[in-house]
This record gives C-alpha cells, structure tokens and sequence, in this order.
C-alpha cells in the first residue's frame, strides 16, 4: 500500500497568436487594443488567457476604441476593470474560450465519480482499470484518519490484503505468462479491479473552461463538499487564481476554507 497525496498539474494554458489578432484588428480597425498590450499598459506581462476573454468580449461590442461602433462613445482601457465588469453582468459565455488542463493525480474513484457530474465545458481521459493492472492500491489518508493508530494499522492491513489478493489472482489467471492474449489480459483486468476499494488513488486529465472552473470551484469548496474533492479543488483554485488573477480575483476564502466568489454564476 502506498500513502499518496492529491496533487494538481496544470499543464495547458492558453496560447494567443498576437499576428493573427493584429491581421484581423487591422481589418476592423482596433488597432489600439494591441497597442495597449504591446506597450504594457493593460498588463505587466501578456497573460494570454486573460488577453482572449478580453479579446472575445471586445469583438462582440466592436469596442476595441470608441466610435469604431457609433453607438460606442466610451470605452474601459484597464484589463482589470473590463474583467471585472464582463463578471458583474453575467458575460459568462466569454469565458468559456479560457481553458485550463490539468493532471489530478493520485485521486480517488470516490472523487472522480462525484467530479464527472459536471458535465458542461469539461473534457476527461481518465486513467483506465481495464487497460492498467494493479500492482499496488495507492491511497489518500487525510490527517485526522493519520493521527488515529488503530485506524491505520486496521485499514492499511486491509489494503495489504486486497493488494496481495491482486497478486494472487494475477498468478491464478496466469496473466503473466508467455502467449496471453491481451484481450484475455484485459478481461481479468477489469474482473480484478473490482476487488479494489473506492478510495482507490487513480489520475485523469480534466480540462474545463473558467466558466465551469468558477461554477465547479464554489460548488466543490463548500463546506458541505466532500473532504478530498475540497483539498483538490482549493488547490486548483490556487494555480487558476496565479495564471489569471483577473478572473478569479473576486473569489474570497472564508476561515473554512470555502472560495465564495463576488459574481455567482456567470
Ligand atoms: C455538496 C454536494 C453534495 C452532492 N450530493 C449529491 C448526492 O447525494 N447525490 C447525487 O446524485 N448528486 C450529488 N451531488 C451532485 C449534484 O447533484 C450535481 O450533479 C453536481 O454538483 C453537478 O453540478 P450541476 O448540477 O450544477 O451541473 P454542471 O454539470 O456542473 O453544470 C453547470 C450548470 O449548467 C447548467 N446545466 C448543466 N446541465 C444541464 C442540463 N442538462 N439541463 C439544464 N441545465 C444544465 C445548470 O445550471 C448547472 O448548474 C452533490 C454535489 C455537491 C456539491
């Protein structure tokens, strides 16, 4: 048995073709806009997921400077101050052009079941207990259960049986033997991982767009959420809140731990 810990891996962001913008501004006239950007006065460093809600929110208006549309006489020039006005009036469908990937890893079946109930603006590849076969059962004990001796010596004696119950079954159905079909292999594989607990640690990558992200990130920090999806989830608020502050900034954190956003959802 191996004592694991829920971790985040932010590992995709997105990316601005800043030529392509500059072609299609020429076109319309906003060329204004980059220049703010390329002169850093909307930012101190691109931040290209915030540069695209921006961009995707201006589009829509033609308000990249005033008058470009004639019903447009004024127009916000602080990214900050547009954000947080795209939030207050519920613009949400801007954000779903923002999108984050990440690896969870060492996550349970108890947390993956309740985290694929969000369904819009998500995408998931989940590792698969067909295709992996377990050797070990790596599994998340939370402080308060790590504090509790009999607890642990109970559940990890526990978990060191059903993991020598895997061994064992792997050597009845001969699995490793030369010439097994991996079809047959795959078979056994997911009879076996049936006799694997819920609390089983296992990884996916879950990518999902900053409108499901505020949604998911105030429902799955609540203090009614379940412990391990809470810790998962105030990490992940974290990196999001670190690549773009200006959607995420309103979130305040309550003693508790609950992220409880300005602006619900948009
Ligand atoms: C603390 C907590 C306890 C829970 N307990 C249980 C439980 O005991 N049993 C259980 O089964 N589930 C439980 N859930 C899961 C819950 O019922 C939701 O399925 C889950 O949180 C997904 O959220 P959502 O419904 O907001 O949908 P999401 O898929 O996250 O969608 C986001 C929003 O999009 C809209 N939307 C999405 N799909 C549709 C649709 N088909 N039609 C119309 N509008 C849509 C809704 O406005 C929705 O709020 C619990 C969740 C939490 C946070």
């Amino acid at each position: 048995m191996k004592s694991v810990e829920p971790e985040v891996h932010l590992v995709a962001r997105p990316q601005l073709d800043y030529d392509e913008i500059a072609r299609y501004l020429a076109d319309v006239g906003g060329q204004s806009w980059l220049e703010r950007l390329d002169r850093g006065e909307m930012d101190a460093e691109l931040n290209d997921p915030q540069n695209l809600a921006e961009f995707a929110g201006r589009l829509c208006y033609r308000s990249w400077e005033p008058g470009l549309n004639p019903n447009v006489t004024r127009v916000r020039t602080d990214q900050d101050q547009y954000l947080s006005n795209l939030l207050a009036s519920m613009h949400g469908s801007v954000l779903e052009h923002v999108s984050f990937s990440f690896v969870l890893h060492n996550v349970s079946r108890v947390l993956t079941h309740e985290l694929i109930r969000h369904r819009p603006g998500v995408a998931i590849s989940q590792e698969s207990l067909r295709f992996v076969r377990l050797t070990d059962l790596p599994f998340w004990f939370p402080d308060w259960a790590k504090d509790d001796p009999e607890l642990m010596k109970r559940s990890t004696e526990m978990l060191a049986q059903m993991e020598r119950f895997q061994q064992w079954m792997t050597e009845h159905f001969g699995l490793d033997e030369e010439g097994v079909k991996f079809a047959e292999k795959k078979h056994k594989t997911s009879f076996m991982r049936r006799f694997a607990p819920e609390g089983l640690a296992t990884g996916l990558v879950w990518t999902a767009n900053v409108r499901t992200l505020r949604h998911t990130l105030e429902a799955r920090t609540a203090p009614g959420a379940e412990e391990e999806i809470r810790l998962l989830f105030a990490k992940i608020g974290e990196a999001v809140r670190a690549e773009a502050p200006a959607l995420f900034g309103d979130y305040e954190i309550t003693e508790d731990g609950a992220w409880v956003p300005k602006w619900r959802k948009v």
